[in-house]
């Protein structure tokens, strides 16, 4: 699926294929809440990142987490992964990790192109929720206290939704 999308204020615009576009998985782990995440949480895509296409690049910002949350961090160690972000409106645009270099991740919340929606929802991180985070109990979803079991690929599969490239 072909997804377009945007900064706020329009200074970044950006086109990427996706195979995986459905936005089923929640993540609450502080840098995305942070970040990017005024609900508690925020939600990554799959895209492919040979096809990403920017207009605007000189726009962007990057940034490495500092890592807090996992066993002994003291925000010494920065995270590889590569936060995209406009730096006139601070909207949240993807990561790329260079550990997985064919894939980008695009913020559902900076797609314009109307996504699907999910079937069921996936809930990941939720060590690191908020307090006042919405987690939903009473339900069939999944939820993992760390990363889940399954990449967005195989979810998608696991549906038979995966957009072949
Ligand atoms: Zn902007
Ligand atoms: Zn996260």
């Amino acid at each position: 699926m072909l997804l377009e999308g945007s900064c706020h204020c329009k200074a970044v615009k950006f086109r990427v294929d996706s195979p995986s576009p459905y936005p089923y998985l929640i993540c609450y782990c502080t840098i995305c809440r942070k970040t990017a995440g005024g609900g508690g949480y925020a939600i990554n895509l799959g895209a492919l990142s040979e096809t990403l296409e920017v207009e605007g690049e000189e726009n962007i910002s990057v940034y490495q987490a500092r890592m807090w949350d996992h066993e002994g961090a003291d925000g010494v160690e920065i995270s590889p992964g590569e936060r995209s972000f406009c730096k006139l409106c601070a909207s949240a645009l993807w990561v790329y990790d260079p550990r997985w270099p064919d894939l980008v991740h695009p913020f559902a919340s900076a797609v314009d192109t109307p996504l699907p929606k999910p079937p069921e929802y996936v809930r990941m991180m939720l060590n690191y929720a908020a307090p006042w985070g919405e987690i939903p109990r009473d339900t069939s979803e999944r939820h993992f206290p760390e990363y889940p079991d399954e990449s967005l690929e195989d979810w998608h599969r696991r549906h038979g939704l995966y957009d072949e490239p």
